[in-house]
């Protein structure tokens, strides 16, 4: 399963990457694609479904959040939508020159129909791109003055302008600019008492410049494919386990079976039960149990023998309540090189558990030993 990631991700995707960051794909087209992809990393056949198998979002994300850091073709298309829809208001290209010519009226993007393959596809990002971005003040003649956030909050949202005058207004901020300083006239200040205080926190240019448009979430301003990416993800908490099991130092074979484990899609019978198998069931280790994978890796008194020789190696004592407890031992105060060994050492540990079980099962075998 490991080398079918692999593949996956280096192959099949990088191919997909190439045609998605230049068209939109059908949703259903989309779905399809990772459906088989899904298929193929369980069972190595786009045809052939697995009982036990962790969700296609999960495997789509990094390693750190519990994933395979496989890429998520749906994130991916719609990263590269957002990707595009900055690229028309930034770029001074070509086809953003003309793109912006057919569907921008001044600062206003047309809601009529046109026939464009790539505006089609981007203009539903339009909103996504102010609403996270601000525009950094440079002569401020490309930016409105009550619409656009350009002193850290909308003006016209700020003093509850109803939307039907805040579309009349186009007046840009460099017609409040005189010689270089802020210049608004008397009785908008009056009517608007923090205008002043808003307006004066920035800073206009010394050096008239091009005014930028500036994506809020990264600190350079600019929005890479990469960093749509990530918006579009919404980044999940990291996992401590999920740090742990991945390590130059371990084949990503046997890393897997820990993932697999800590998601607890192990194929195990309490697993195949809950996704409809039903199969009388009982512990070929040891013979006085069902199986579960609390049993089969902490419980089972094969688990608990391994377990107990490898604590005597440790000189501790090691008492499993959860599968997170494991990783614990990683933590306590080893010398790096110690920890590697550890850690592996765990890994390994697992992996000969689930091998034992297998051996011990061969009827089981064409049914889910074949996954790893
Ligand atoms: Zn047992």
């Amino acid at each position: 399963m490991a080398g079918r990631v692999q593949l996956v991700r280096s192959v099949v995707q990088s191919m997909l990457i190439y045609s998605i960051t230049l068209y939109s794909w059908p949703a259903s087209l989309i779905k399809k694609i990772e459906k088989d992809v899904k298929n193929f990393i369980w069972s190595g056949d786009v045809d052939k479904r697995k009982l036990v198998t962790i969700a296609w979002k999960k495997l789509c994300r990094p390693f750190s959040q519990g994933g395979l850091n496989i890429r998520s073709l749906s994130n991916l298309n719609k990263a590269s939508n957002l990707k595009l829809c900055w690229s028309l208001f930034n770029s001074q290209s070509s086809w953003a020159k003309l793109l912006q010519a057919r569907v921008l009226r001044g600062r206003k993007i047309i809601h009529h129909h046109i026939f464009s393959s790539i505006w089609s596809s981007i203009k539903e990002e339009t909103s996504t791109i102010f609403e996270n971005s601000i525009w950094l003040l440079g002569t401020g003649t490309d930016i409105n003055f009550w619409n656009d956030n350009w002193c850290g909050s909308i003006l016209s949202e700020v003093f509850n302008i109803p939307s039907h005058i805040s579309q009349a207004l186009t007046s840009t901020v460099s017609d409040y600019i005189h010689n270089g300083q802020w210049n608004l006239p008397p009785q908008l200040s009056r009517q608007f008492t923090a205008i002043s205080f808003l307006v004066h926190q920035v800073t206009i240019p010394t050096v008239p410049s091009k005014d930028k448009l500036l994506w809020k979430h990264t600190d350079s301003g600019e929005l890479q494919m990469n960093d749509a990416y990530c918006f579009k993800m919404q980044p999940l908490q990291d996992l401590h386990w999920a740090k742990v099991i991945w390590s130059p130092d371990i084949p990503p074979s046997k890393s897997i079976l820990a993932w697999r484990l800590m998601h607890n899609k192990v194929p195990t019978d309490e697993n195949l039960k809950s996704r409809g198998c039903y199969l009388p069931s009982m512990c070929n280790l040891c013979y006085k149990s069902e199986e579960s994978s609390f049993h089969i890796f902490f419980e089972c008194e094969f688990a608990v023998n391994i377990w107990s020789w490898f604590a005597s190696c440790l000189d501790m004592v090691m008492h499993f309540t959860s599968m997170e407890d494991m990783w614990k031992i990683c933590d306590m105060n080893w010398s790096p090189q110690c920890k590697t060994v550890i850690t592996s050492a765990l890994v390994n540990l697992l992996s000969s558990i689930w091998t034992a079980r297998n051996h011990a099962r061969p009827l089981l075998a064409p049914l889910e030993i074949s996954s790893f």
